[in-house]
Parts: structure tokens; C-alpha cells; sequence
């Protein structure tokens, strides 16, 4: 094959690439004359330009496929548009319609964007990681595909995940993109539709388990310290046992987190800060149920009792404010076979079912990630607005087709009283000629300026009041604004300044614990983490 020239090879180089923004200049300088159309377009037109054909896309799919190849081919723009237009762009990149990408990953493939490993690559890991192109490693977010979103096991098909959570580090959080390593842990699928698919890509085996499969990622996240020391590593849609188990072995010894337990925990707990300005019920009197009693219930619950105690409760106290009802109904301490995370919110009570357990316990604020759709019923609802003037309700499951209810039938139900948050966008909602606003617990209000945070400030690792500091900063970023329209968390436009606020603290918070790496902490700790965003304009 012909060696292509330099000038041709600027153009299909995504990081440089400006394509029709190249100047008259630098096309003169560079060799592009008679490569590109004579009209010389700004970056700004060309995002207008890359809206525009989004909005002719009929499907979101194909909307996702549009802009996966223009990230592919020009990262610059891809940024710059996602930044610009985050509200349009979020839920293509991001869930909802990651989750479908996922769903048909092999089948849409077109290009590699990330790094593969699978149980044949076992004792090779360290040495595969020169392959990928960039050196400077500072974000890794690591899945195996198992339990994507509320989708179930996509196998090797979740390597959008990773992608999709990077491309936001670097929009909201300002993480260059080459320091930035989506990670698949291709250990194979027990989806049987995945295995008989002759376009999988994945490695077409039922899944690793137990001892090989834990030391597959032990053998990763040493291969990261070793190649990379102070990367951030961060687990995401893993199975909750393994999540648990994963978490609890790492934690305490290499910086990295678990999105689904204690990203969501940040990005749920400031939706209840923030709730008390507009119930007016201080946070340390609070009673909370949860639905569903897996990692994201859990997560949310352990930095509960946190933040309980650190209002003045004590360990015991704090927990008795938190209550779970799973498959099994009310999570109480006669109940047989309940799982470890489970036990410290075991209560003594009597055995019952979700609704009875509304009305005998009386939460101030209802919780569901059950990744069920559809079970705040109206009976529910109508339960928790009897027991509250302002009942508060979080309907967690994503995507949007696996809510426990829809934005509508909350304020509905409740006459429009409710306070409502869930994971997954939802328009606002007209009920009796008022407008509700709907927010939205998005992890991604948390993760890039926590990360940011922690990487800057050379975070030894991530303990829970980095956890705290990052809800309590979410939730003080909400203007008086946002509460008078009912809304729990800033608008998505402002989540670039709201991650650089969050990263601030976290890494303030950093150097209060002694846990940064840096020999000193910077005097101006706003100007230090600004110093080195990423800026996709040209
Ligand atoms: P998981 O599988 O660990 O837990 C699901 C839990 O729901 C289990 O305890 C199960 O017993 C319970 N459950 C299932 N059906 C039920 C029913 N009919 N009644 C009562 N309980 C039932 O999953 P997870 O990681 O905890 O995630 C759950 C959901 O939360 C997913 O849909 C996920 O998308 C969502 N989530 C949302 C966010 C966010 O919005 N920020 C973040 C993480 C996870």
C-alpha cells in the first residue's frame, strides 16, 4: 500500500484534525490545499452543522452511531458539541441510548476504541497495555459486561459503557481524551442469545468465575499500578456480589471506585440534601425505604449512614433510618438468606409486603433501583402522599423504559406533590396547567469532578467522605432557582462548572485527610485543577 503524506494523515488523525476549520494559512502550510472544500467553516458552525444531521437521524441509535464516528474522526469537535449542546447530546452518549448500543454493539461495530482482555490473556496483561497508543493513563473505567445498566449480562457488548463514562470525564470533568483507557474484561457471557449470535465479538464462552476470574482483575489492577501509578480506576455495571467483593478488596489499597454503588450513592444522597429546601425536613430526621437491596440501593444506603452520623446520629441510629424491601418484601432480621450487604439493615419487624411496609414504617422518601419498571404504582404513590405533605420519590432504574414509574405518574398520583427525581431523563411534565420539573440523578453530576478531584490531588484512594463532600457540593450548587421549579440538581448545561466545584472540594478534602501523594497542597487549589482542563476548541 501507498505511504500517505503527512497532510493526509493530519486529516484522519482525530486529535488534529479541524477539517473545514483549517485556515487559509495553516492549509497552505500544512499541504492541504486541494484536500478540503474551499469554504473555511468555524468550530462553532461545524457544531451547528453536526446538530443539525443528529436531528435528521431518525433513531437514536443512529444518532449514536453519528457521533461515535465523529469522535473517531475528529475528537475536537465531538467535545466541543457534546459540551455545547450536553442537554441534546447526554442521553445518546450516555443512557439512555447507551444502553442500546450495548444491546446491538456487535452488530454496529465499526471501529476498536478501547482495550480488550480476556481470560487468554492472562499473565499478559502488563505487557498488552504498551499496545494502546497513549502513555499518560489517568482514568480508567473498567466493566465486564455483566450487568449493563438495568440490561443484564451484554457480555463483551458493554464496552460502551467504559466509552460512554470516559467521554463524559472528558466533557464535564475536562480529562484530556488520550488520558483516558475504556476498559472491557472479556471474560466471556452466560447470554445465551449473545453466544448463539454469530456476529458477537465477544469471547464465545460461558462466563469465568471464582478464583481465575478474581485473578484476572488482580492481575489488571496491578498491571494499572505498575503502568500507570495514580490512575483512577473506576468499576462500573459489574455484578453486585462481584462489585461488592471487587470494591472491598481494592478500596482501602489503590485509588478506584465502583460507579454503581458509591457514584450512585453521591448522585442520590445530594438529591435528598437538596430536597430539604423544599420539604423543609432537615436531613438528620429523615426515615428512607429503598426498593431493591442491590449495589445501588446498598451503595446509597452506606453513605447514608455516613452522612447520618456525621448530623450527630450514632452507627446504630443511622441505620435504623434506612429500610429495604426486595423480591422478598420488608428486609427484616427473620428473613432467611439474605445477602451480607443486607444484614446491617436487617431490622427487627414483623414480615410484609412493600405496600403495608409504607404504611407501617412511614418514610419521608421513597427510593427505587430494582431495574423493574413500573412498581411505584399508583396505590404507592398515593401511600407515600398520604403519609407526606411533600413525599419525596427517586425512581432510580434505568434506562428510562425500566423506571419504577414515569415522571408523569409520580405527579400524578401525588396531585402534583411530589418530589421526584429518577436515573434516567424525563421531559417535564404538565399536570393540571403547572409545569414539574423532573431531575435527574445522573451519575454523571458526581464522577468526572470526583475523579478530577482525586486525580489531581493525587488521591492515595477514595474513601466515603470524599463521597460526602462531593453529594453535599452537588447539592449547594442547586440554585434557589432550581428549587423554586422543584428541581434537585443543577441543570445539565452548568455540570462543567459544577464538576470543577465538586473537584475542588474533593481535592481540598484530599489533602485535609492526608491522603494526597503531593508534598504540598496547593495555595490556589481552583486555579491548579483549571490549569490543566481540557479545552476542545480549536
Ligand atoms: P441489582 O441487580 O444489584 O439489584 C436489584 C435489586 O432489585 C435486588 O435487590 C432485587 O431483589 C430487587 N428487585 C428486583 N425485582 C424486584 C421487585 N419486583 N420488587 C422488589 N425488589 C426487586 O442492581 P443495581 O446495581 O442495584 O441496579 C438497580 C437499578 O438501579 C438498575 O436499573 C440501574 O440502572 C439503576 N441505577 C441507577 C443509577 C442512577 O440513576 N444514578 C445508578 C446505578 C444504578
Amino acid at each position: 500500500m501507498a505511504k500517505k503524506n503527512k497532510a493526509w494523515e493530519l486529516l484522519h488523525d482525530p486529535e488534529y484534525n479541524k477539517s473545514t476549520s483549517f485556515s487559509k494559512e495553516e492549509r497552505k502550510e500544512l499541504g492541504l490545499r486541494g484536500l478540503l472544500p474551499y469554504r473555511i467553516s468555524s468550530q462553532e458552525e461545524q457544531t451547528i452543522r453536526v446538530l443539525a444531521n443528529l436531528k435528521r437521524k431518525e433513531t437514536d441509535l443512529e444518532k449514536y452511531i453519528l457521533l461515535a464516528s465523529l469522535r473517531r474522526r475528529n475528537s475536537r469537535l465531538f467535545y466541543r458539541t457534546v459540551i455545547e449542546y450536553i442537554e441534546d447530546i447526554m442521553p445518546i452518549i450516555y443512557t439512555p441510548t447507551v444502553g442500546q448500543a450495548c444491546v446491538e454493539y456487535s452488530h454496529i461495530f465499526r471501529e476498536s476504541t478501547g482495550f480488550y482482555i480476556t481470560p487468554k490473556d492472562k499473565g499478559h496483561i502488563h505487557e498488552m497495555l504498551d499496545h494502546w497508543p497513549s502513555k499518560d493513563i489517568k482514568a480508567i473505567v473498567i466493566t465486564d459486561g455483566q450487568r449493563i445498566l438495568g440490561l443484564g449480562d451484554l457480555g463483551s457488548n458493554g464496552m460502551g459503557i467504559p466509552i460512554g463514562k470516559l467521554s463524559l470525564y472528558v466533557a464535564c470533568g475536562g480529562i484530556p481524551p488520550n488520558q483516558c483507557l475504556p476498559v472491557m474484561l472479556d471474560v466471556g457471557t452466560n447470554n445465551q442469545e449473545l453466544l448463539d449470535d454469530p456476529f458477537y465479538l465477544g469471547y464465545p464462552h460461558k462466563r469465568l468465575q471464582g478464583r481465575a476470574y478474581n485473578a484476572l482483575i488482580a492481575e489488571f489492577v496491578e498491571a494499572v499500578q505498575k503502568k500507570y501509578p495514580g490512575a483512577l480506576i473506576q468499576f462500573e455495571d459489574f455484578l453486585t456480589p462481584n462489585a461488592y467483593s471487587i470494591l472491598n478488596k481494592f478500596k482501602d489499597k489503590v485509588l478506584c471506585f465502583n460507579d454503581d454503588i458509591q457514584g450512585t450513592a453521591a448522585v442520590a444522597l445530594a438529591g435528598v440534601f437538596a430536597s430539604e429546601r423544599i420539604t423543609k425536613k432537615a436531613f438528620k430526621d429523615l426515615k428512607i425505604m429503598f426498593l431493591g437491596a442491590g449495589s445501588a440501593a446498598t451503595g446509597i444506603a452506606d453513605l447514608m449512614v455516613s452522612a447520618f452520623m456525621e448530623a450527630g446520629l450514632t452507627k446504630k441510629e443511622a441505620r435504623e433510618r434506612l429500610w429495604f424491601v426486595d423480591v422478598g418484601g420488608l428486609v427484616v432480621k427473620s428473613r432467611k438468606n439474605l445477602m451480607p450487604h443486607n444484614l446491617p439493615y436487617a431490622h427487627k419487624h414483623k414480615k410484609m409486603s412493600f405496600l403495608t411496609a409504607i404504611e407501617s414504617v412511614k418514610p419521608d422518601v421513597l427510593i427505587g433501583a430494582t431495574g423493574v419498571p413500573g412498581l411505584f404504582t399508583k396505590e404507592v404513590i398515593q401511600g407515600m402522599s398520604k403519609i407526606n405533605e411533600r413525599p419525596v420519590i427517586f425512581a432510580l432504574s434505568n434506562p428510562t423504559s425500566k423506571a419504577e414509574c414515569t415522571a408523569e405518574q409520580a405527579y400524578k398520583f401525588s396531585k402534583g406533590k411530589v418530589v421526584f427525581a429518577s436515573g434516567s431523563p424525563f421531559e417535564p411534565v404538565i399536570y393540571k396547567s403547572e409545569t414539574f420539573y423532573p431531575g435527574q440523578g445522573n451519575n454523571a453530576y458526581i464522577f468526572p469532578g470526583l475523579g478530577l478531584g482525586a486525580i489531581r490531588a493525587k488521591a492515595k484512594k477514595i474513601p466515603d467522605e470524599l463521597f460526602l463532600i462531593a453529594a453535599k457540593t452537588l447539592a449547594e450548587d442547586v440554585s434557589e432557582d432550581d428549587i423554586e421549579r422543584g428541581a434537585l440538581y443543577p441543570p445539565l448545561k452548568q455540570i462543567r462548572a459544577t464538576s470543577l466545584n465538586i473537584a475542588i472540594a474533593v481535592a481540598e478534602k484530599t489533602f485535609e485527610l492526608g491522603l494526597s501523594e503531593r508534598k504540598r497542597k496547593p495555595k490556589d487549589m481552583r486555579g491548579f485543577i483549571e490549569e490543566n482542563l481540557y479545552d476542545p476548541e480549536y
